[in-house]
């Protein structure tokens, strides 16, 4: 990975690796001057370069040429997920990124039973997450995790999410976002009836928590124009329930399968 501006010189012309991605390549890789790689910027761009120089100041790439096919998907989706016990939150986002999510925002409940809100240190660590599970798959762009939000914060900033989720894909006749709340309660079925409607722009994905969304956050979300949805007559664990309805989101509505 290198930083955003890297690939302003273009074709002949040197970019420097990150700073993280510079030491991973010269010690845990061992990386030679010479070798064919593929550097992205986490926004969208990757060329193929041969690695100029290794050093300990840092590694310098020489640009090949810029990658033009389509990785990323056109469907926007943004998962709010709620906040569990760490390794549950991280294994959630390593899920879903190879899937194709833009965006996760993740969720502080009633029931999200952890001690105090993620601080600091913890968003670092999801984000630096984000930016390996992204590289593992090939993403083009590390997708955003945002600042922890309370259900009430989260209505508040629900409009500017649902529009800053990424470029916008489908026809003019397709709506503009729909908004799913995972819900084990809902009707079997509804789903599946959901996605045999014409594509939407954007689809916002509500994941709860291990002991589920309090009474009075589900009412919440359903006020601000979520729809409930079931996965199925199976429980799926808070970590796994996101990446199966992006799948099938992404599947029907995007470019999974
Ligand atoms: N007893 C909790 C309940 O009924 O909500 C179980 C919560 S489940 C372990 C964690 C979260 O994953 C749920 O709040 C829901 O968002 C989602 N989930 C799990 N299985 C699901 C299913 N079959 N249908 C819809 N959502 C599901």
């Amino acid at each position: 990975m290198v930083p955003i501006g890297a690939f302003a010189g273009g074709s002949g012309s040197l970019a420097r690796l990150t700073e993280e991605e510079g030491r991973h390549f010269r010690v845990a890789l061992r990386g030679a001057a010479g070798e064919t790689v593929y550097v992205f910027d986490g926004e969208g761009t990757e060329w193929k370069g041969s690695v100029a120089s290794v050093e300990p100041a840092g590694v310098a790439v020489r640009l090949g040429e810029q990658l033009a096919d389509r990785v990323e998907p056109l469907l926007t989706t943004a998962v709010l997920q709620a906040v569990s016990r760490d390794e549950s939150f991280e294994q959630a986002i390593e899920a879903m990124i190879p899937l194709g999510v833009t965006r996760i925002v993740p969720l502080v409940v009633e029931r999200s039973a952890v001690p105090k809100p993620p601080d600091a240190k913890r968003l670092e660590r999801w984000r630096r997450i984000a930016r390996e599970a992204a590289k593992l798959s090939w993403r083009r762009v590390v997708p955003c995790i945002d600042d922890p939000l309370t259900i009430p914060a989260l209505e508040e900033r629900l409009a500017c999410i649902a529009g800053e989720s990424g470029p916008a894909a489908g026809g003019a006749e397709a709506a503009e976002v729909v908004s799913l709340l995972l819900d084990t309660r809902a009707g079997p079925g509804s789903l599946s009836r959901l996605l045999e409607g014409p594509a939407p722009r954007r689809v916002l994905i509500a994941v709860g928590p291990e002991g589920g969304f309090a009474p009075a956050e589900a009412e919440r979300l359903a006020g601000a124009g979520f729809v409930s949805v079931s996965l199925g007559p199976r429980i799926l664990r808070t970590r796994q329930a996101g990446a199966i309805a992006l799948a099938l989101v992404l599947g029907r509505w995007g470019d999974l399968g």
